[in-house]
C-alpha cells in the first residue's frame, strides 16, 4: 500500500543547494559549463519542484539524480546554438537564406589554420615590415581574370557602394532603366547609387537600350557609365542591350570609364558545360570594362566577400578612399577566399573540390544511389504511412544567379492522407539538424542535388525525429 507523504514531509525532503551541486554529475557540469550557471540551475530546479509540492502536485520527485538530469538538461540548453548547421533539400544550390555557398575542404583547413592563432594579416614576411590584407589574393585575382589589379571588399553591395562614392560622388552615372534591379534583401541599384552621392541617369527603356541612348546622355558631369547584370529577372523577348565591348568603344570615346557590377561573376566556364549563356569575369575583363565587381559566396563558391577587379588606376584610387577600411575583409573571409580561389588554378580540381560547381555540374545519373539510399530510408520511417518515390524534378541555381536556368534533378517525393505534411515539415525545422524541404502539389520534395552524399544518412534520422514528434 502506498503511503502518502504529507506536504511538509515531502519539503523537508528537498535537498538544499549545496547537497544538489555536490552531485557527481552537477560537479562534472560545473567544470565544463562553470559553476556559476549550474548553481543557478540547481537553485531553480529546486524553487520549481517545490512549488509543484505546494500545489499539491503527488507526482513529482524530488530524487537526487533525477534533479541533477534535470540541472544538466537546462544547463546544457543555455549552449545550444540558434546559428546552425541545416541540412538543404531544396535544390537551390546557392540559397541565400541557407549562407549561400558551402565551402571547399581547401577553404575549411584554411580557416582553421588560421583562425586558431595569429596570422600575417597586415605583415609583409619577405621584409617584416607592415604589409597588406589586399595583398595576399591579388595577384592570384589577375591571374584568374585577366584583370590589371583587384581588391577584395566586405560583400559585392559594399563593393557598388564603394565604386560609386570614389568614381561619381557629386557626379552623374548612366544607367540603362532595364538594368535598375532590385536584388534580395532590399538591395537597390537606385537606392545604392544615391547612398553613395552618384546621380543617377537613367536611359532607354525597360527592355531596349541601345549605344545611341547611352550616347546622348553623356553630359559633361558623366563620370560613369554603369551596366548592372540583372541578376535575379530576365527580360526576353524583345530586347536589346549593347555589347559589351561597343559600350565600352563608346565610353572610351567620351574619356568615361565603364563599370560592371557582375552580380555572381563566374571564374569558370559553365556555359561550357550547358549551363546559363553568362560571360566568365575573365570575359567581360577582354571586352574592356575599367572596373566589374561580383560576389564571392555566388557562383564563385566562397564566402561573403566583394570583389573588385579592372584598370590599376581606378583600383589605386578605390584602396586609398576612406570608405575602403570601412568594408574591409575580414581575415578568416581572406584565409577562405584564398584556398577557394587557388582551386581554380586547375578546371578539373575546382569542378572536383568546390561544392557549388560539383552541385551545379551534377546528373540526374550521378544521384541515383543517393536518391534510392533516401527512397529506402524514408519508406523504413514512415512503413505504411506515406507513399515515397523517386522522381525527376528540376533543380535552380540561386543567389540571383542564371534565374531561368532549371537543372535536371532526382528528388524524392513523399505523399500521404495519414498525417500532416505541412506539420512534418514544421517539425523537420526543429529537430536537432533541420532538414529544408520543399512542398509542392501535395507532396514534399527531397532534392537529392544539394544534400551531400554524407549527410543522406543524417535527413533519414531527422525525418524519423520529426515524425515522432507529430505521433
Ligand atoms: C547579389 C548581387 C549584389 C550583392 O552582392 P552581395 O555579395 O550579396 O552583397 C549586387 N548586385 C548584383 C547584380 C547582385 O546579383
Amino acid at each position: 500500500m502506498r503511503i502518502e507523504k504529507s506536504e511538509a514531509e515531502r519539503l523537508r525532503r528537498l535537498p538544499a543547494v549545496h547537497l544538489l551541486l555536490s552531485h557527481p554529475l552537477c560537479k562534472q557540469l560545473a567544470d565544463r559549463r562553470g559553476h556559476k550557471l549550474v548553481s543557478s540551475a540547481c537553485g531553480d530546479v529546486i524553487a520549481e519542484v517545490r512549488a509543484k509540492i505546494l500545489q499539491g502536485d503527488q507526482a513529482v520527485e524530488a530524487d537526487l539524480d533525477l534533479l541533477a538530469d534535470r540541472v544538466a538538461e537546462r544547463v546544457n540548453r543555455q549552449f545550444d546554438l540558434n546559428y546552425r548547421a541545416v541540412i538543404n533539400a531544396t535544390g537551390v544550390v546557392l540559397h541565400t537564406n541557407l549562407g549561400r555557398a558551402p565551402l571547399a575542404e581547401a577553404a575549411i583547413e584554411a580557416i582553421e589554420a588560421t583562425a586558431r592563432g595569429y596570422t600575417n594579416l597586415e605583415l609583409d614576411l619577405s621584409t617584416g615590415e607592415r604589409g597588406s590584407r589586399y595583398q595576399h589574393v591579388e595577384r592570384l585575382i589577375c591571374d584568374l581574370t585577366g584583370a590589371e589589379a583587384a581588391l577584395v571588399v566586405n560583400n559585392n553591395a559594399a563593393a557598388v557602394l564603394l565604386v560609386l562614392t570614389e568614381m561619381a560622388k557629386g557626379k552623374s552615372v548612366i544607367i540603362s532603366r532595364g538594368q535598375l534591379v532590385e536584388i534580395g534583401g532590399s538591395f537597390r541599384v537606385s537606392e545604392v547609387m544615391q547612398a553613395s552621392g552618384a546621380q543617377l541617369v537613367e536611359v532607354g527603356t525597360t527592355n531596349k537600350t541601345r549605344e545611341s541612348d547611352y550616347e546622348r546622355a553623356i553630359a559633361e558631369d558623366t563620370a560613369l557609365i554603369m551596366r548592372v547584370h540583372t541578376s535575379n529577372f530576365r527580360v526576353v523577348g524583345f530586347t536589346y542591350q549593347p555589347q559589351m565591348s561597343d559600350l565600352v568603344a563608346l565610353a572610351h570615346a567620351h574619356n568615361i570609364p565603364v563599370y560592371e557590377d557582375l552580380g555572381s561573376g563566374s571564374l569558370f566556364d559553365l556555359q561550357a558545360h550547358s549551363i546559363g549563356d553568362e560571360p566568365t569575369v575573365r570575359e567581360t575583363v577582354q571586352a574592356g570594362v575599367d572596373l566589374c565587381s561580383f560576389s564571392g559566396d555566388k557562383l564563385l563558391g566562397a564566402t561573403q566577400a566583394g570583389i573588385i577587379v579592372g584598370k590599376q588606376e581606378y583600383i589605386q584610387r578605390l584602396k586609398k578612399n576612406q570608405l575602403t577600411r570601412a568594408l574591409r575583409v575580414d581575415k578568416l573571409t581572406l584565409a577562405a577566399l584564398e584556398a577557394t580561389l587557388r582551386l581554380y588554378l586547375d578546371d578539373e580540381l575546382a569542378k572536383r573540390e568546390n561544392p557549388t560547381l560539383w552541385m551545379l555540374l551534377r546528373t540526374p545519373d550521378s544521384m541515383e544511389q543517393e536518391a534510392e539510399r533516401l527512397c529506402e530510408g524514408l519508406r523504413t520511417v514512415f512503413s505504411d504511412r506515406a507513399e515515397v518515390a523517386i522522381e525527376p524534378g528540376l533543380s535552380q541555381v540561386g543567389g540571383g544567379s542564371l534565374p531561368t536556368e532549371e537543372l535536371p534533378t532526382l528528388r524524392v517525393a513523399v505523399r500521404t492522407d495519414q498525417f500532416s505534411l505541412t506539420r512534418l515539415e514544421q517539425e523537420l525545422r526543429h529537430v536537432r539538424l533541420p532538414v529544408m524541404t520543399t512542398m509542392r502539389k501535395e507532396a514534399m520534395h527531397f532534392d537529392v542535388r544539394t544534400i551531400f552524399p554524407r549527410e543522406i544518412e543524417r535527413v533519414i534520422d531527422s525525418v524519423r525525429d520529426a515524425f515522432a514528434r507529430i505521433g
